[in-house]
């Protein structure tokens, strides 16, 4: 099989001989993907009911999509000169040939379901939060998957810079909740489509004189597109980029006023921030405001979340010119980060039923399934153990109590209950 080639997917299979020294193939998951486990799934658990509590106190909705939409939705939301499209889409044909890509972030799918759906008939105001898996085919590193979560926030309808900053506040507090150490907002504008060509025409010139310093895309971005060159993270680039003009020097009136609006409104907040001109994020649809958290306990993946402006993207995709603002938070890094920790949201059983006999034992298997249907959490044994270790097994599960019963209690109408925390026992009539 190995010489048949199967040998060059060695990070698929495990070679392993079983008990007679046949050789077995174990499958292992995809490159850049990963299972999240008891053990650190209830950490997950308590940031999703964290984040769904913040979201609806502000009046979101939760809004559920598929994770595959048609290609052309991300070509024309995301952009063709990003990375995300040009190398990192999950894309293929399904069985007609239809190509499909699997999401690989929320937003588009957000506006296209607005639009199908016409949301904004009776209300053009429409707030959607999100939680679910995306997916980029990107080079697999400590906090970068294949598969990676993101919590998303969309706000349709509401042209205002000031919520903008009602997202930033969102994110800030959240983190905090989170209890996230070391987070920055850092904030910027892109402009509109008035004044943004300025600043491209001056960022233009400026790459041109440092082009023998740029990587391969970014000469070709130069041309084509020369705000992502500023997304570039090639140390290189990023050198090369140190005086690059700053899009606050080529704003009209309206998006200087915007961004002061957003500056004065989140000091009003007491939301701290960084005005950080290189902040241009790494998608076509943005405009004006845009935001990253950024966090010092992450090495080189320091953005934990992102987000902005996109009033464009709803009549690009075939809706009204209706504005819409939003971000998506990683998952994974925020897990990463947060000091919530999984073990103080593990559920351990409350009562453990430790049965000796066949009586007690059918007994106890009843007393669990009615105990569990009351909401309290209740485990037995099922295998006829010897008593000492059903109460090694209760321990081990971290039980609260253990219902100690055998054939000649069950005579007596009574059980012996332990408290597993202070050891003492007090026999209880049945
Ligand atoms: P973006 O949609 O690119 O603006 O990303 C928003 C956030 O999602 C980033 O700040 C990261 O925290 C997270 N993110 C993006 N790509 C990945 C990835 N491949 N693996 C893990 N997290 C990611």
């Amino acid at each position: 099989i190995f010489n048949s080639g199967l040998s060059g997917l060695g990070w698929l299979v495990e070679r392993q001989s079983d008990d007679k020294g046949r050789l077995q193939i174990m499958i292992q998951l995809i490159r850049g993907f990963k299972d999240i486990l008891p053990g650190e799934v209830e950490q997950w658990q308590e940031i999703e009911r964290i984040s769904r509590e913040l979201f609806e106190d502000f009046g979101f909705k939760e809004i559920r999509i598929p994770i595959m939409e048609r290609t052309e939705l991300f070509k024309r939301s995301i952009g063709e000169d990003t990375d995300i499209v040009e190398k990192e889409m999950y894309t293929f044909p399904d069985r007609k040939g239809d190509l499909i890509t699997l999401r690989p972030e929320a937003t588009a799918s957000i506006v296209r379901a607005y639009i199908q759906h016409k949301l904004f008939a009776k209300d053009p105001v429409q707030k959607f939060y999100l939680l679910g898996p995306m997916f980029r085919r990107e080079r697999p590193q400590k906090g970068r998957y294949r598969q990676f979560y993101q919590i998303d926030a969309e706000i349709f309808g509401v042209a205002s810079p000031l919520v903008d900053v009602q997202l930033i506040l969102i994110l800030v507090t959240l983190f905090d909740r989170l209890q996230v150490p070391d987070i920055s907002a850092h904030i910027n504008t892109l402009g509109c489509p008035q004044c943004r060509p300025g600043f491209k025409a001056a960022l233009q010139e400026m790459l041109m004189s440092v082009s023998d310093r740029l990587c391969s895309n970014c000469i070709r971005r130069r041309d084509r597109n020369p705000l992502r060159v500023l997304d570039c993270k090639v140390p290189d680039c990023r050198a090369a980029l140190k005086e690059a003009p700053s899009i606050l020097d080529h704003l009209c009136s309206k998006c200087r006023e915007d961004f002061a609006e957003v500056r004065c409104s989140l000091d009003k907040l007491k939301v701290p921030y960084v005005i950080d001109k290189r902040l241009v994020r790494g998608l076509d649809y943005y405009a004006r405001t845009t935001f990253e958290i950024q966090t010092g306990s992450l090495g080189a993946q320091s953005a934990v979340a992102g987000g902005g402006r996109y009033d464009g993207l709803v009549k690009e995709l075939g809706g009204p010119q209706i504005p819409a603002t939003g971000f998506a938070i990683g998952f994974d890094r925020l897990a990463e980060i947060s000091g919530l920790k999984p073990a103080d949201y593990e559920r351990k059983p409350d009562i453990f039923v430790a049965a000796l006999g066949e009586k007690s034992q059918s007994l106890a298997f009843e007393w669990t399934c009615r105990l569990g249907l009351t909401g309290i959490c209740a485990e037995t044994d099922f295998s006829n153990k010897s008593l000492k270790s059903q109460m090694k097994r209760a321990d081990r599960l971290g039980a609260s109590y253990v219902l100690i019963v055998g054939d000649q209690e069950l005579e007596e109408g009574t059980a012996i209950l332990r408290n597993m925390a202070t050891k003492e026992q007090t026999s209880i009539s049945l």
